[in-house]
């Protein structure tokens, strides 16, 4: 990160401050423009002298004091996702978040360029410090956990109690309560809805038509993910590529179809569709028959050169606001690659996202999270990490698939609170974005 920050702005300074540096950081301070300082009495001084606080932390535990410490003397900070965990800090309004090199510099630099950014994230960041971090008002807030506990009878081994917002201090307001009502009200209607029309005797008695057209293009995929199905079905079934749709399938399929010539929406997805070398033809073919069709591709984001290259060709024949990309987001760093079955697949993931938002900033962008006991605790980073790079948010619980192991969708009472929780949390943070709620309901 320094090397690309001293490259735009020559002056600046690095310094690494706290106790107990080891070699290899001692080494640093041969660099020009950095120095190393050791054990310091008070940190104080250092931050107010500071310009920007950073925190790039790629892996760490628990809540990080030392960015408490510098929003509070309204040092505005540069972090990671990791760094900033269980902070209730918001990218661009009291902090700027960025996960990778190229990015955190950028953020640092626009930071040094841009005032009214800068004198805006001091003031918000200490504004949140004053309201949600202050020692006086967490030892309340403990002090009324430990009340709530004793009033109510509540015994240690039953988990925490049910509540929606454990901490009272940042509870939602009464009409911020009924804004969330109505969106879990409606929730429920559309939920309702469509059980109702499931039970309908198919399309013919409802009138209704196919809006959506969804084609799986391969079951071939460069994940191996705990919840899936898909990767290894062709060893699974003794089948291969070779059998799949192939593209003048496709064309007699939609050709001969009656029902298909009003579609609204075209999905590819798979396995990994980006894998079918005809991707870009098999998208002409759908723009040429149905020209009205949106599309949209589901991808891993893997090999982030194959998936913009092709995005690229694709879009010369579909504009921008009718083709989305979608992607899955499991968790962050290490997590993700668990989850995925692919060491550095986070870092593949977040550079395809990157880059779509430098080349093609245009093209909208989705993540989903799927929910397993594996990364539950998860679900707030991917969230802030999706706000971050402006892509739309959506979770959903896995489903249990035969081959895979059980235990990877076996739940315990005490994960659905913290999951509630943290819908919460989010839901509010989302609110506290809007100045319209009815909009946002
Ligand atoms: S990326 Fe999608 S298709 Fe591939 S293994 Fe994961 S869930 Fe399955």
């Amino acid at each position: 990160i320094f090397p690309i920050i001293k490259k735009a702005v020559p002056e600046a300074v690095l310094k690494l401050v706290g106790s107990g540096p080891t070699e290899n950081i001692i080494k640093l301070s041969k660099i020009e423009g950095v120095h190393v300082t050791g054990t310091v009495q008070d940190v104080n001084p250092h931050l107010q002298d500071a310009s920007i606080f950073i925190c790039p932390f790629k892996s760490s535990a628990g809540i990080k004091g030392k960015v408490l410490e510098a929003m509070a003397t309204g040092t505005p900070v540069v972090c990671t996702t990791r760094g900033s965990y269980g902070i209730d800090a918001v990218h661009g309004l009291n902090i700027l978040i960025a996960n990778n090199p190229n990015d955190f510099a950028e953020n640092v630099m626009e930071l040094l360029r841009n005032e009214e950014l800068y004198k805006k994230l001091a003031r918000n960041a200490r504004t949140l410090v004053d309201k949600k971090y202050d020692w006086n008002k967490i030892a309340k807030q403990l002090d009324r956990v430990y009340a709530d506990i004793t009033e109510s009878g509540f015994e240690a081994d039953q988990g925490v109690p049910d509540t929606i917002a454990p901490d009272k201090e940042n509870a939602l307001s009464s009409s911020d309560m009924l804004c969330v009502r109505d969106i879990i009200e409606k929730t429920d209607k559309v939920i309702e809805l469509s059980l109702d029309y499931r039970n309908k005797d198919g399309l013919e008695k409802t009138g209704l038509k196919p809006e959506e057209l969804h084609i799986e293009l391969t079951h071939s995929c460069n994940s191996r993910c705990i919840t899936c199905d898909i990767w290894d079905y062709h060893q699974r079934n003794n089948k291969s590529a070779s059998e799949e749709l192939t593209l003048d399938e496709i064309k007699d399929l939609v050709n001969n179809s009656k029902r298909l010539k009003e579609i609204k929406t075209v999905v590819l997805s798979g396995g990994e569709p980006f894998l079918r070398n005809d991707i870009v033809d098999i998208c002409v073919f759908i723009k040429e028959a149905l020209p009205q069709a949106s599309l949209g591709i589901l991808t891993n984001g893997m090999k982030t050169e194959t998936i913009l290259n092709r995005t690229k060709d694709i879009l010369k024949i579909f504009r921008n606001n009718s083709l989305w990309i979608g992607s899955s987001l499991d968790g962050m760093g290490d997590v993700y690659d668990k989850i995925r079955g692919v060491k550095g697949g986070f870092d593949n993931f977040a550079r395809t996202m990157n880059r779509f938002k430098k080349e093609l900033p245009d093209v909208r962008l989705s993540a989903t999270f799927v929910l397993t006991p594996f990364n539950a605790d998860q679900l707030i980073p991917c969230w802030e990490f999706a706000d971050s790079h402006g892509l739309d948010f959506f979770a959903q619980f896995g489903v249990p698939k035969q081959p895979r192991s059980p235990e990877t969708f076996q739940w315990k009472e005490g994960d659905f609170i913290s999951i509630k929780n943290d819908i919460a949390r989010i839901i509010q943070r989302e609110i506290s974005k809007t100045s319209d709620l009815e909009r946002f309901s």
